[in-house]
């Protein structure tokens, strides 16, 4: 067993234990940024088939090499417009979706034979000003365009709250992010993903509701560059 395998195997029985005590599932994303394709290519080995991605032409160059496995893709980094399209043909899920500009051309772009764009809308939960994603009140309208829209699926909400030492700041972010989904699925009944949670918190975050939870560092090792 290598290094990656007994790190994946660990993190899985924390997410369970995490998720047992919390009454509901947890899904593990393996966040491959700045991570080669050959490591993207063991944990496949392993049963990892849902990776994130936050840069398009990082990720389109992986998936290239990576084109005989089936693997699920999400980009989870700022969306640029000039990138709708990319992402649209490339990828499975788009975790960062925080603008009303993106909803059409990412429908628009979407194959039909690929199915709906699975997509969550990005809250910056902590009002920073160095972050992407919307207001909480701008939710709604937000839910509401990419709903009407038969290429792309809402999936939840997705945050990454203020990287605070405090970790009663991070729960606290964690719990405002909670209320603002269980709200969402008041009018949209389908959603099921609340992705939030990294390394140093997954656990915190799957007790505060997490779903899917977002892990680099853990798995791969510390990256050389962000
Ligand atoms: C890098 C990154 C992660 C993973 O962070 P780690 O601390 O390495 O687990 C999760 N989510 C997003 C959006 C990221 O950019």
């Amino acid at each position: 067993m290598n290094v990656t395998e007994s790190a994946r195997a660990a993190i899985l029985v924390r997410i369970e234990a995490a998720a047992r005590a919390a009454g509901h599932g947890a899904r593990l994303l393996a966040v491959s940024k700045t991570q080669p394709a050959d490591a993207v290519r063991v944990l496949a080995a392993q049963g990892q088939l849902a990776f994130g991605e936050n840069y398009v032409q990082e990720a389109l160059a992986k998936q290239r090499e990576l084109a005989d496995l089936a693997l699920e893709w999400h980009l989870i980094g700022p969306l640029q417009s000039n990138k709708c399209r990319e992402v649209a043909l490339h990828f499975d899920w788009l975790q960062s979706l925080d603008r009303l500009k993106l909803v059409a051309p990412l429908a628009h772009h979407r194959p039909r034979e690929r199915g709906p764009l699975d997509v969550l809308i990005q809250v910056n939960i902590d009002d920073e000003a160095s972050k992407s994603g919307c207001a909480p009140q701008d939710i709604d309208a937000l839910a509401a365009a990419i709903a009407a829209e038969d290429a792309l699926r809402l999936r939840g909400l997705m945050a990454i709250p203020a990287p605070s030492p405090d970790l009663t700041a991070r729960r606290d972010a964690f719990r405002r992010m909670r209320v603002l989904f269980d709200a969402l699925r008041g009018t949209h009944a389908g959603i099921d993903t609340l992705s939030m949670g990294m390394s140093d918190d997954f656990e915190l975050a799957i007790a505060e509701g997490a779903t899917m939870v977002r892990i680099g560092t853990a798995l791969f090792g510390a990256r050389k560059r962000d």
